[in-house]
């Protein structure tokens, strides 16, 4: 039946998938087709049901289909789907995201993580009146071009393209460092600070698995950021409102200049955004030279979804529950991982986890999630799902539970968890 879906969506979609991690090409097999997904629950096309722990890559932090959320898409939608004109709803969304998030004096909504950290990237361009900016391999900041480069081999200074398509006049303004490295931040501004429009980093990396950037490494950032007036740009599409109310830069207390936003903003419509300092911010058009528009930006009913989202995470205690399920699943892991005898280790930050097939103590550093065991991870995966449990099909995604997984399910997972790695030994 699912080959049969793949095949048929093959016919008119490019790989047969909208994105491309879903297809399972690292883990190989089928994608699975869902239909329905209830609470902390996916339901395939053929009435299997799976825990999940993907959530949609991150936006479904209250699980699927909330009762409230889902009322407030339908009376937003009755009412209209699109104006392309202020709406009074679009105001009550960047005061509560401002109110929430600490670094936050404007803000703008957009469509998509992507589109948020592009703007963002341009913003700090124009503001700063320089070309150059800085990443981390493993860090994803979605598909903008100046984004998808790497580190040339060699020349710490030269980026040159990770896709066809990029120019590469553009890639050789994109440093790309290594993640959790301070001494090399600090050696390259040293060389060439006065050229660096910013730097954009996932203060808790997602995109790698999951790896928190440590204390010492993003106050570096700050750091060199204040020396030479260069931007700091959070890409918190992940970590917002995932990790903490407040993201991880309330966890870090580290203050970005713009930080970058989508995944749970939108409780599962199409939204991103960015913002950050007032100065900076004021630069953007229609006030300002900086260009940057959107068709959907602020579309109502996405707006409903995510501020009916982002009401019902506030109440008191919400993210100390929320971190206590998910500790509870990794350290459960840990546990009969190390009774099966499996080199293992876990990572966790509020409602994110990440599961690494290592036998090193912790994970820091892009080199060591690279070096996990990718055979135990894909055997495991597929042990997982055949037995009801949905995780990312990549080794290099975050893991994350819902306000809706119950003990019962972690149980059940962790009950499952230990018969496959077992069979792994
Ligand atoms: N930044 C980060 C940290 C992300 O995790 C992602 C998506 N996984 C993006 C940006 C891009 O967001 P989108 O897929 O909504 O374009």
């Amino acid at each position: 039946m699912t080959e049969k879906l793949f095949r048929a969506a093959k016919k008119h979609i490019a790989g047969g998938v909208n994105s491309p991690v879903r297809a399972f090409k690292s883990v190989t097999g089928t994608p699975v087709f869902f239909k329905k997904a209830r609470g902390a629950y996916l339901y395939d096309t053929e009435g299997r049901k799976y825990i999940d722990y993907v959530g949609s890559w991150g936006p479904m932090i209250l699980g699927h289909a909330h009762p409230d959320v889902v009322r407030s898409v339908q009376k937003a939608s009755a009412n209209g789907l699109s104006f392309g004109a202020p709406t009074e709803i679009e105001t009550q969304m960047a005061d509560k995201i401002c109110d929430l998030m600490p670094n936050l004096e404007k803000i703008r909504m957009v469509s998509s993580g992507t589109e948020a950290a592009m703007s963002a990237i341009r913003l700090a361009r124009g503001y700063t009146g320089r070309d150059k900016i800085v990443k981390f391999e493993g860090c994803y900041h979605g598909h903008a071009d100046s984004l998808l480069v790497k580190a040339g081999s060699g020349a710490l200074t030269l980026g040159v393209p990770t896709s066809p398509g990029v120019p590469a006049s553009l890639a050789r303004h994109t440093i790309t460092l290594d993640y959790n490295k301070p001494e090399q931040v600090e050696r390259i501004f040293s060389r060439m600070g006065e050229q660096i429009a910013a730097i954009i980093v996932e203060p808790v990396a997602g995109n790698m698995n999951c790896v928190p950037g440590t204390r010492a490494f993003l106050s570096t950032l700050r750091r060199v950021c204040n020396k030479y007036q260069s931007v700091l740009i959070f890409d918190e599409v992940m970590s917002g409102f995932r990790v903490a109310l407040g993201g991880a830069q309330s966890i870090y207390n580290i203050k970005p200049d713009l930080t970058v936003l989508g995944k749970v903003i939108g409780g599962g419509m199409p939204v991103g955004a960015f913002g950050g300092l007032a100065r900076i911010m004021d630069l953007l058009a229609p006030d300002g030279p900086v260009y940057q528009a959107g068709t959907l930006s602020g579309n109502p009913v996405a707006m409903s979804a995510g501020l009916t989202t982002l009401r019902l995470i506030s109440r008191p205690g919400f993210f100390k529950q929320l971190s206590a399920k998910t500790k509870m699943l990794t350290e459960e892991l840990q546990d009969v991982a190390d009774q099966a005898a499996i080199p293992f280790t876990t990572n966790t930050m509020g409602g994110m986890f990440g599961l690494f097939f290592s036998g090193a103590k912790r994970i820091t550093t892009f080199g060591q999630v690279m070096g996990c065991n990718q055979d135990h991870f894909r055997k495991f995966f597929h042990g997982m799902l055949r037995n009801g449990i949905y995780l990312a099909p990549s080794a290099y995604e975050a893991g994350f539970v819902s306000s809706k997984h119950t003990v019962i399910d972690i149980n059940k997972t962790v009950r499952i968890a230990y018969k496959i790695l077992k069979e792994l030994k």
